[in-house]
Protein backbone atom coordinates (compact mmCIF):
# COMPACT_ATOMS: atom_id res chain seq x y z
CA UNK A 1 0.00 0.00 0.00
CA UNK A 2 1.11 3.60 -0.69
CA UNK A 3 -1.82 5.63 -0.78
CA UNK A 4 -0.14 9.37 0.36
CA UNK A 5 -3.50 10.49 1.58
CA UNK A 6 -3.52 8.04 4.64
CA UNK A 7 0.10 8.96 5.82
CA UNK A 8 0.31 10.24 9.42
CA UNK A 9 2.74 13.66 9.79
CA UNK A 10 4.64 12.53 12.98
CA UNK A 11 2.57 14.38 16.20
CA UNK A 12 3.99 17.57 16.79
CA UNK A 13 5.25 17.88 13.80
CA UNK A 14 3.81 21.45 11.59
CA UNK A 15 2.87 18.85 8.99
CA UNK A 16 0.60 17.18 12.13
CA UNK A 17 -0.90 20.59 12.89
CA UNK A 18 -1.69 21.35 9.21
CA UNK A 19 -4.01 18.21 9.05
CA UNK A 20 -5.45 18.73 11.91
CA UNK A 21 -6.17 21.99 10.30
CA UNK A 22 -7.68 20.50 7.34
CA UNK A 23 -9.30 17.54 9.16
CA UNK A 24 -11.69 20.39 11.41
CA UNK A 25 -12.33 22.95 8.08
CA UNK A 26 -13.77 19.52 6.38
CA UNK A 27 -15.83 19.11 8.99
CA UNK A 28 -16.82 22.51 9.52
CA UNK A 29 -17.39 22.68 5.79
CA UNK A 30 -19.74 19.16 6.13
CA UNK A 31 -21.70 21.10 8.79
CA UNK A 32 -22.42 23.97 6.54
CA UNK A 33 -23.24 21.85 3.50
CA UNK A 34 -20.04 23.64 1.77
CA UNK A 35 -17.47 22.05 -0.49
CA UNK A 36 -14.03 22.01 1.29
CA UNK A 37 -12.68 22.68 -2.51
CA UNK A 38 -14.29 26.24 -1.61
CA UNK A 39 -12.16 27.24 1.60
CA UNK A 40 -8.92 27.90 1.52
CA UNK A 41 -6.06 28.16 4.50
CA UNK A 42 -3.73 30.95 4.04
CA UNK A 43 -0.66 30.58 6.51
CA UNK A 44 0.19 33.64 8.63
CA UNK A 45 3.91 33.59 8.88
CA UNK A 46 4.27 36.77 11.05
CA UNK A 47 7.12 36.94 13.43
CA UNK A 48 8.33 33.31 12.69
CA UNK A 49 11.51 32.88 10.28
CA UNK A 50 12.52 32.13 7.31
CA UNK A 51 13.17 28.15 8.12
CA UNK A 52 9.95 28.05 9.31
CA UNK A 53 8.36 29.46 6.12
CA UNK A 54 10.34 26.83 4.11
CA UNK A 55 9.17 24.40 5.98
CA UNK A 56 5.38 25.40 5.14
CA UNK A 57 6.77 25.45 1.71
CA UNK A 58 7.78 21.80 1.75
CA UNK A 59 4.25 21.00 2.51
CA UNK A 60 2.86 22.63 -0.67
CA UNK A 61 1.71 26.22 0.84
CA UNK A 62 3.05 28.95 -1.85
CA UNK A 63 0.89 32.07 -0.25
CA UNK A 64 1.83 33.26 3.33
CA UNK A 65 0.01 36.24 5.02
CA UNK A 66 2.12 38.82 6.55
CA UNK A 67 1.21 41.84 8.51
CA UNK A 68 4.59 44.42 8.60
CA UNK A 69 6.04 45.41 5.38
CA UNK A 70 9.73 45.13 7.64
CA UNK A 71 9.23 41.57 7.91
CA UNK A 72 8.43 41.46 4.05
CA UNK A 73 11.41 43.25 2.83
CA UNK A 74 13.40 40.65 5.16
CA UNK A 75 11.72 37.38 3.94
CA UNK A 76 10.72 38.34 0.52
CA UNK A 77 14.31 38.39 -0.94
CA UNK A 78 15.61 35.38 1.06
CA UNK A 79 12.60 32.56 0.14
CA UNK A 80 13.12 34.45 -3.48
CA UNK A 81 13.78 30.59 -5.17
CA UNK A 82 10.35 29.30 -3.43
CA UNK A 83 8.20 31.29 -5.64
CA UNK A 84 6.37 32.44 -2.62
CA UNK A 85 3.38 35.17 -2.85
CA UNK A 86 3.40 37.78 -0.20
CA UNK A 87 0.10 38.55 1.39
CA UNK A 88 -0.41 41.76 3.12
CA UNK A 89 -2.95 41.32 5.90
CA UNK A 90 -2.25 43.49 8.53
CA UNK A 91 -2.90 47.59 8.86
CA UNK A 92 -0.94 49.35 5.88
CA UNK A 93 0.86 52.92 7.12
CA UNK A 94 0.93 55.07 3.85
CA UNK A 95 4.13 55.76 3.75
CA UNK A 96 4.51 51.59 3.35
CA UNK A 97 2.87 51.62 -0.03
CA UNK A 98 6.35 51.12 -2.01
CA UNK A 99 7.03 48.17 -0.17
CA UNK A 100 3.92 46.28 -0.92
CA UNK A 101 4.09 47.44 -4.40
CA UNK A 102 7.32 45.94 -4.57
CA UNK A 103 6.77 42.47 -2.91
CA UNK A 104 3.25 41.77 -2.49
CA UNK A 105 0.83 40.03 -4.70
CA UNK A 106 -1.97 41.07 -2.92
CA UNK A 107 -3.41 43.15 -0.20
CA UNK A 108 -6.67 41.84 1.90
CA UNK A 109 -6.20 45.43 4.75
CA UNK A 110 -7.62 47.79 2.15
CA UNK A 111 -9.64 49.72 3.99
CA UNK A 112 -9.18 54.04 2.82
CA UNK A 113 -9.02 55.86 -0.45
CA UNK A 114 -5.72 57.70 0.28
CA UNK A 115 -4.15 53.89 0.74
CA UNK A 116 -5.39 53.00 -2.55
CA UNK A 117 -4.04 55.94 -4.22
CA UNK A 118 -0.81 55.48 -2.68
CA UNK A 119 -0.35 52.14 -3.74
CA UNK A 120 -1.33 53.07 -7.44
CA UNK A 121 1.36 55.31 -7.58
CA UNK A 122 3.71 52.67 -6.41
CA UNK A 123 2.34 50.04 -8.67
CA UNK A 124 2.47 51.99 -11.48
CA UNK A 125 5.98 52.69 -11.20
CA UNK A 126 6.41 48.95 -10.75
CA UNK A 127 4.61 48.27 -13.32
CA UNK A 128 2.56 46.11 -11.53
CA UNK A 129 -1.03 45.24 -10.70
CA UNK A 130 -2.33 43.75 -7.40
CA UNK A 131 -5.35 41.81 -6.12
CA UNK A 132 -6.82 43.54 -2.76
CA UNK A 133 -9.84 42.73 -0.36
CA UNK A 134 -11.29 45.73 1.43
CA UNK A 135 -11.15 45.43 5.48
CA UNK A 136 -14.36 45.90 7.02
CA UNK A 137 -14.45 46.81 10.86
CA UNK A 138 -17.94 44.49 11.57
CA UNK A 139 -16.92 45.11 15.59
CA UNK A 140 -17.40 48.04 17.73
CA UNK A 141 -13.70 47.43 19.03
CA UNK A 142 -11.55 50.31 19.06
CA UNK A 143 -8.61 48.48 18.23
CA UNK A 144 -10.16 46.71 15.07
CA UNK A 145 -9.08 48.81 11.75
CA UNK A 146 -11.53 48.53 8.75
CA UNK A 147 -13.80 50.65 6.54
CA UNK A 148 -17.03 51.13 8.44
CA UNK A 149 -20.11 48.82 6.53
CA UNK A 150 -21.91 52.14 5.31
CA UNK A 151 -19.10 53.38 3.06
CA UNK A 152 -18.35 50.52 1.34
CA UNK A 153 -20.42 51.02 -1.92
CA UNK A 154 -18.82 54.37 -2.21
CA UNK A 155 -15.39 53.36 -2.09
CA UNK A 156 -15.83 50.20 -4.01
CA UNK A 157 -17.34 52.87 -7.04
CA UNK A 158 -13.73 54.76 -6.54
CA UNK A 159 -11.11 51.65 -6.15
CA UNK A 160 -12.93 50.57 -9.47
CA UNK A 161 -11.48 53.49 -11.37
CA UNK A 162 -7.86 52.21 -10.19
CA UNK A 163 -6.71 50.12 -12.88
CA UNK A 164 -3.77 48.74 -10.84
CA UNK A 165 -5.89 47.13 -7.90
CA UNK A 166 -8.16 44.39 -8.40
CA UNK A 167 -10.65 44.08 -5.95
CA UNK A 168 -11.54 40.45 -5.54
CA UNK A 169 -13.83 40.66 -2.13
CA UNK A 170 -13.88 41.40 1.80
CA UNK A 171 -11.75 40.85 4.72
CA UNK A 172 -13.02 41.01 8.84
CA UNK A 173 -11.44 40.47 11.83
CA UNK A 174 -14.15 39.00 14.45
CA UNK A 175 -14.19 40.82 17.54
CA UNK A 176 -12.56 38.84 20.61
CA UNK A 177 -14.68 37.45 23.00
CA UNK A 178 -15.70 34.14 24.93
CA UNK A 179 -19.33 34.51 23.42
CA UNK A 180 -18.98 32.36 20.32
CA UNK A 181 -22.06 34.07 18.84
CA UNK A 182 -20.41 37.43 18.78
CA UNK A 183 -17.44 36.16 15.98
CA UNK A 184 -20.64 34.77 14.08
CA UNK A 185 -22.20 37.84 14.29
CA UNK A 186 -19.16 39.67 12.99
CA UNK A 187 -18.66 36.88 9.92
CA UNK A 188 -22.59 37.31 8.90
CA UNK A 189 -22.06 40.59 9.00
CA UNK A 190 -19.38 40.70 6.41
CA UNK A 191 -21.31 37.85 4.30
CA UNK A 192 -24.92 40.46 4.08
CA UNK A 193 -22.63 43.06 2.95
CA UNK A 194 -20.88 41.29 0.72
CA UNK A 195 -24.44 40.20 -0.80
CA UNK A 196 -25.32 43.87 -0.71
CA UNK A 197 -22.65 45.05 -2.53
CA UNK A 198 -23.18 42.76 -5.05
CA UNK A 199 -26.35 43.47 -6.46
CA UNK A 200 -24.55 47.20 -7.01
CA UNK A 201 -23.21 45.03 -9.90
CA UNK A 202 -19.79 47.48 -9.90
CA UNK A 203 -17.96 47.02 -13.24
CA UNK A 204 -14.66 45.81 -12.65
CA UNK A 205 -14.89 44.82 -8.89
CA UNK A 206 -15.31 41.21 -8.01
CA UNK A 207 -16.90 40.52 -4.31
CA UNK A 208 -16.17 36.53 -4.55
CA UNK A 209 -13.99 36.32 -1.71
CA UNK A 210 -14.72 36.49 1.79
CA UNK A 211 -11.41 36.44 3.83
CA UNK A 212 -12.44 36.02 7.27
CA UNK A 213 -11.22 33.23 10.48
CA UNK A 214 -7.79 32.71 12.45
CA UNK A 215 -6.52 29.94 14.75
CA UNK A 216 -9.36 30.78 17.34
CA UNK A 217 -13.09 31.01 15.14
CA UNK A 218 -12.07 29.94 11.78
CA UNK A 219 -14.50 26.84 11.93
CA UNK A 220 -17.29 29.17 12.67
CA UNK A 221 -16.18 31.58 9.71
CA UNK A 222 -16.25 28.68 7.52
CA UNK A 223 -20.32 27.46 8.79
CA UNK A 224 -20.64 31.59 8.08
CA UNK A 225 -19.44 31.62 4.41
CA UNK A 226 -15.62 32.13 4.55
CA UNK A 227 -13.91 31.47 1.53
CA UNK A 228 -10.60 31.39 3.53
CA UNK A 229 -9.02 31.02 6.52
CA UNK A 230 -5.71 33.54 7.41
CA UNK A 231 -4.10 30.65 10.32
CA UNK A 232 -0.96 32.07 11.98
CA UNK A 233 -0.43 30.29 15.61
CA UNK A 234 -2.46 27.32 15.14
CA UNK A 235 -0.05 26.27 11.98
CA UNK A 236 3.59 27.96 13.41
CA UNK A 237 2.87 27.76 17.23
CA UNK A 238 2.56 30.77 19.75
CA UNK A 239 4.13 34.06 19.03
CA UNK A 240 6.94 35.86 21.06
CA UNK A 241 4.64 39.23 20.92
CA UNK A 242 0.85 39.98 20.80
C1 LIG B 1 -2.02 37.45 13.05
C2 LIG B 1 -3.20 37.50 12.17
C3 LIG B 1 -3.90 36.33 11.84
C4 LIG B 1 -3.54 34.96 12.37
O1 LIG B 1 -3.79 34.92 13.74
P1 LIG B 1 -3.75 33.51 14.55
O2 LIG B 1 -4.66 33.76 15.68
O3 LIG B 1 -2.33 33.32 14.94
O4 LIG B 1 -4.23 32.47 13.63
C5 LIG B 1 -4.97 36.46 10.98
N1 LIG B 1 -5.35 37.65 10.47
C6 LIG B 1 -4.71 38.79 10.77
C7 LIG B 1 -5.18 40.07 10.19
C8 LIG B 1 -3.62 38.76 11.64
O5 LIG B 1 -3.00 39.90 11.94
Amino acid sequence: MNDSSITIAPAGSMAARVQGIRARMAAACARAGRDPGEVKLLPVSKTFGVEAIREAVSLGFRRFGENRTQELVQKAPALSDCGVDWVIIGHLQTNKAKEVARYASELQSLDRLDLAQALDRRLQTEGRQIDVLVQIKTSDEETKSGLEPDALIPFLREVARIPTLRVKGLMTIAALSDDVGVARGCFAALRQLRDRARLEGIEGISLDRLSMGMSGDFEIAIEEGSTEIRVGSAIFGARGYA
